[in-house]
């Protein structure tokens, strides 16, 4: 049997007024901030992830939200010739294709090095990846004070340095 390829699916779905309008109803801006936040399904390493649709074999398919985020930007090819893109604003859950910049396995592993080490860093976070951006995003749907909760991450060792985002 002949599968559609999962690149197929971002292809039909990016022109897909319903899946895009979909898409963009999970996301929200948040005065202070230049990114566009995510406030659907978080995956376990702490991304957005967007449900694409039923394939026509009945499988359920679904994409980090960013890379479909890409897609949407600059076309499905783009976004296949990207093995991985990276958060320039170092916030998982954006969406802002202007914050996102394709890099290869090994620059991102290198700065992913760096970054951990980074005090006060997204990385550092003492809820992990996941733990982080849920917290976030029930700060975002519920209103709360969202630099208190990015605070509330980070470890006592780094506590004092600057915060991600100012909010006064
Ligand atoms: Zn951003």
């Amino acid at each position: 049997m002949d599968f559609p390829s999962s690149v197929d699916q971002v292809a039909s779905a990016v022109g897909d007024d319903q899946v895009v309008a979909r898409y963009r109803a999970k996301i929200r801006v948040v005065p202070g901030s230049d990114c566009l936040w995510w406030v659907g399904a978080i995956s376990a390493k702490g991304h957005g992830r967007f449900w694409l649709g039923t394939d026509a074999c009945g499988r359920d398919t679904a994409i980090i939200s960013h890379r479909f985020g890409f897609a949407l930007a600059y076309g499905p090819a783009a976004m296949t010739a990207a093995p991985v893109l990276a958060h320039s604003c170092d916030n998982p859950l954006c969406q802002s294709p202007d914050h996102l910049r394709a890099v290869t396995n090994a620059q991102n592993k290198a700065q992913w090095a760096a970054r951990h080490r980074r005090v006060g860093g997204v990385l550092r976070d003492v809820r992990g990846a996941r733990g982080r951006s849920l917290a976030i995003r029930e700060a975002i749907k519920s209103g709360a004070d969202l630099a208190a909760i990015d605070a509330a991450g980070v470890r006592p060792v780094d506590a004092g340095q600057l915060p991600m985002f100012n909010l006064d």
